[in-house]
């Protein structure tokens, strides 16, 4: 038995309170696109667990590459030793990104990842004698991760910022653009980059964002055009331009790379979740050779950043063995089903009166509620209905494993219409 008693007094969950903690469920196992809680029950995974199983739970392939590089070589310090999963793994990661990058360095989150992006920012400017560029810009809406830089470039109102404001550096913000997925520029969006640079254009060092698709700060879909416009005006000043594509890498979103679609090439690059097909942590921050020489110009004459677990190799085999079934699988062709059956499924919700609005990218499929959601009880009534769908705010959202099938889909999204009309 899963001792959740002492899961509930002792163990920190995400996002929780140790005085009401919320309604936690026992896992025992996963296989495919379930997971079995520990009295028997299957839920279909709606959530990925976090946008990270990308090929489902325990695909074969995967964990016979970890249990293979158990036997060799679980870890080595990566300070002056190197070896084999973390050469493939950058070599690969090079050739997906299409040799828009020269540099890898391997993260052992994503929050990190974007910690680490942060810093090769701000040594840059050191680096090519822009010192006075110290400043990060970034998107409202936006999120990325929770460690202290990251949380500075989150959302100021949705983010941790009134908690932390003594502490936190002050990043200037961008208001969230107004022009949508596929259509162009508005005016409104092309006078508040106008507006914001004019501003900030002498002090900021880079500006994050996260391309096309803002996850967890909102769900929000927007504009290429955006990202063409706003990295004009960043070349125009020398401002690096770092997307974080932690959520929307491999696939998520449609394309391979968000950055991609876009037609826009940033400077700097985060990745995470997807990238091990979701059985090990691991992140990459991937940059061009010219911010790399930069930030090793800067006075420490290296780039400063050196986590005890930076390359683990098993995660590095992880991660190889999970983009070689991205290679090897029709992935484009099953995430554009994905869209084309969420949209024909969740888009009669928005003449729902709960409902705001409805919107569908790639595998991702969101119903924006006009209330907040209880999650606790939404949840007990998902586990009831044999899925698992964790919404925030108000916002219920599913992104599935590549993986799943037709008939798994409507079951999802047959279980959010049905909660969303019983409100
Ligand atoms: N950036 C983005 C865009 C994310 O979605 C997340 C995680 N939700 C992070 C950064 C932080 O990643 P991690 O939780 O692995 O630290």
């Amino acid at each position: 038995m899963i001792d959740t008693d002492f899961d509930a007094r002792h163990l920190w969950h995400p996002y929780t309170s140790s005085i009401q903690p919320l309604p936690c469920y026992p896992v025992s196992h996963t296989s495919g696109v379930h997971i079995f809680l520990e009295d028997g029950k299957a839920l279909i995974d709606g959530m990925s667990s976090w946008w990270c199983t990308i090929h489902g739970y325990n695909h074969p392939a995967i964990i016979e590459a970890i249990k293979t590089q158990a036997d060799r070589m679980p870890h080595v310090m990566f300070g002056g030793l190197t070896h084999e999963p973390a050469i493939t793994l950058g070599k690969t990661l090079l050739k997906l990104t299409d040799n828009v990058f020269d540099h890898v360095f391997l993260a052992d989150s994503g929050s990190i990842s974007v910690e680490v992006a942060l810093k090769m920012a701000l040594q840059y400017q050191q680096g090519v004698g822009e010192k006075k560029r110290t400043r990060l810009g970034a998107l409202l809406g936006g999120y990325h991760g929770d460690t202290i830089g990251a949380m500075s470039v989150c959302d100021p109102i949705n983010g941790m910022h009134s908690l932390f404001s003594d502490i936190l550096p002050k990043a200037a913000f961008l208001p969230r653009p107004v022009s949508k997925d596929g259509e162009p520029l508005s005016e409104v969006d092309k006078e508040a980059l106008t507006r914001f640079f004019s501003q900030h254009s002498d002090e900021l060092a880079a500006i994050i964002l996260e391309p096309l698709v803002q996850g967890a700060g909102g769900m929000y879909f927007y504009s290429a055009d955006y990202l063409k416009a706003l990295k004009e005006h960043c070349d125009k000043y020398g401002i690096l331009l770092i997307f974080d594509e932690i959520a929307t890498g491999f696939g998520r979103a449609g394309s391979l790379f968000a950055f991609k679609e876009a037609g826009v090439n940033p400077d700097i690059l985060t990745l995470g979740k997807g990238l091990t097909g979701g059985t090990m942590t691991l992140a990459a921050t991937l940059c061009s050779a010219k911010i790399a020489q930069g930030v090793s110009k800067s006075a420490a004459g290296a780039f400063m950043h050196g986590p005890t677990f930076m390359g683990n190799p098993l995660a590095c085999a992880a991660a190889n063995a999970s983009l070689s079934l991205l290679e090897k699988t029709d992935w484009e062709a099953k995430v554009k089903a994905l869209e084309v059956q969420l949209t024909g499924e969740l888009s009669p919700l928005s003449n729902h009166p709960n409902v705001m609005d409805v919107r569908i990218k790639g595998s991702i499929g969101v119903v924006e509620l006009h209330q907040p959601v209880d999650v606790a009880k939404f949840q007990v009534a998902c586990v009831n209905l044999g899925v698992w769908i964790r919404p925030f705010g108000k916002l219920v959202y599913i992104m599935p494993p590549y993986i799943i099938n037709q008939q798994q889909v409507s079951q999802l999204t047959d279980a959010m219409t049905a909660l969303i009309h019983s409100r």
